[in-house]
């Protein structure tokens, strides 16, 4: 059924951070900190190698299970790559494309991007498809072109009939890692234009319920007037999400008191 109710995604992106053992105890303080919330959604994305042994505890605690890449190809000779059937195979139900650090260091074109978009929907999983515009390009004005270009090719010839089958991530790469956030105005006023472009391409009603996170130095100090804003459904960590109870109280958004 649609819906224009869109359940926030709070998603943390651990990048090449944390143990397997630190990972486990991890998930048990979240969940003793936040409980299995029925009114957001809990995600982690830990490195591959954690998944598998992450899979039982995540479920247990009702977070949701992400990848942070994966190879567009069912299976063959790549070196290195992770396919989305082996993803499947984990437990994941979600994986991140284009994270602006594997379009900016490992040189990931739109046009790979686009592959793996498809390859992850047409396996069931949904992809987080991360897009966002560096700090020249904002100054120059050319942040909406940016978006336009990056949300085409990510997303050409992909058919999407449901909301919850598709996330996208707003990420300004001149925000990520570096302790510059956009103000909510800012995230806000890119939001409406993503949620505008989606509603071009799709039908209204899906464009409507699909989710738009937005990742770029969110904090336990300024999630809650980044959340305030209509078209930000969420957010993709990656610093604050290291340690259990400064994420718990980002996932914790507008609850005063409740964790530390
Ligand atoms: C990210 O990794 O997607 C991210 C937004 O990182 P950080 O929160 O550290 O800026």
């Amino acid at each position: 059924m649609l819906t224009d109710v869109r359940t926030p995604l709070m998603a943390a992106n651990w990048k090449m951070h944390l143990s397997i053992a630190e990972g486990v105890a991890f998930i048990a303080k979240l969940h003793e900190l936040v409980g299995n919330p029925q009114d957001r959604e809990v995600l982690i994305a830990p490195p591959f190698t954690h998944l598998w042994p992450l899979r039982e505890p995540m479920a247990a605690a009702g977070f949701s299970l992400a990848a942070q890449n994966c190879h567009w190809e069912p299976q063959g000779a790549f070196t290195g790559e992770v396919s989305l059937a082996m993803i499947v195979e984990t437990g994941c139900r979600y994986v991140i494309v284009g994270h602006s650090e594997r379009r900016h260091i490992f040189g990931e074109s739109d046009a790979w991007i686009g592959r793996k978009t498809a390859a992850a929907l047409s396996r069931g999983v949904v992809p987080i498809v991360c897009i966002g515009e560096k700090i020249e390009e904002r100054e120059a004005g050319l942040t909406e072109k940016v978006l336009r270009r990056q949300l085409a090719s990510s997303l050409e010839g992909i058919q999407v009939d449901a909301p919850e089958q598709l996330v996208i991530a707003y990420e300004p790469v001149w925000a990520i890692g570096t302790g510059r956030t956009a103000t909510p105005v800012q995230a806000q006023e890119a939001h409406a234009f993503v949620r505008g472009w989606l509603a071009e391409r799709f039908d209204k009603a899906v464009a409507k319920g699909i989710r738009i996170l937005y990742g770029g130095s969110v904090k336990p100090d300024n999630v809650d007037d980044l959340m305030a804003q209509p078209d930000i459904d969420g957010a993709l960590v990656g610093g604050a999400s290291l340690e259990a109870a400064s994420f718990a109280r980002i996932v914790q958004y507008g609850r005063s008191g409740k964790s530390s």
